[in-house]
């Protein structure tokens, strides 16, 4: 019997293991390209941001709620930390022009490493990226530069899967 529920025991635990294992490989696989996908490069104008009301057009109102600063949706509540797909802003969340660059897409940003595609803004438009910093200074740092980027676009991941 004790024997038994130590094997039970010990199977749990390497299930739980390798299941955190997974999450954890996916986690940082999914911002990388296979080795096989086609890739291009070209220069971009990058900038940094942050979460912060400065980077993402949000204040506090009278009541303390988190809503959009201006335009057409001004006054209305903003999930501050949450991106435009829907995912939760990271070190390596990047906004683009959604026309041009689709959620998902790949990049490899010269000086900030890899990244993806999970984010839009106002000001983001065509060949110019924005990309995530966890703090405003560390963004602020990064400044306005432009660098080489090397682009997998997500229709190629696609071929590559089937
Ligand atoms: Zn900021």
């Amino acid at each position: 019997m004790w024997t038994t529920m130590k094997w039970q025991k010990q199977l749990i635990v390497g299930v739980w293991g390798s299941l955190l294992l997974m999450v954890l490989l996916c986690g940082c696989l999914s911002m990388r390209p296979s080795g096989s996908m086609r890739s291009a490069s070209r220069k971009m104008e990058v900038t940094g941001y942050c979460a912060c009301g400065a980077c993402c057009n949000w204040r506090h109102n009278t009541a303390g709620v988190p809503v959009i600063a201006s335009g057409a949706r001004q006054g209305q509540r903003k999930a501050v930390g949450m991106t435009a797909s829907g995912a939760r802003a990271r070190m390596g969340t990047i906004a683009a022009d959604p026309s041009i660059f689709p959620f998902g897409t790949i990049m490899y940003v010269e000086g900030y490493g890899y990244g993806r595609v999970e984010d839009t803004g106002r000001d983001i438009k065509g060949y110019h990226i924005d990309l995530f910093f966890r703090s405003h200074m560390e963004a602020t740092k990064w400044g306005r530069k432009r660098v080489p980027v090397v682009v997998w676009a997500p229709s190629d991941m696609a071929r590559e899967r089937s």
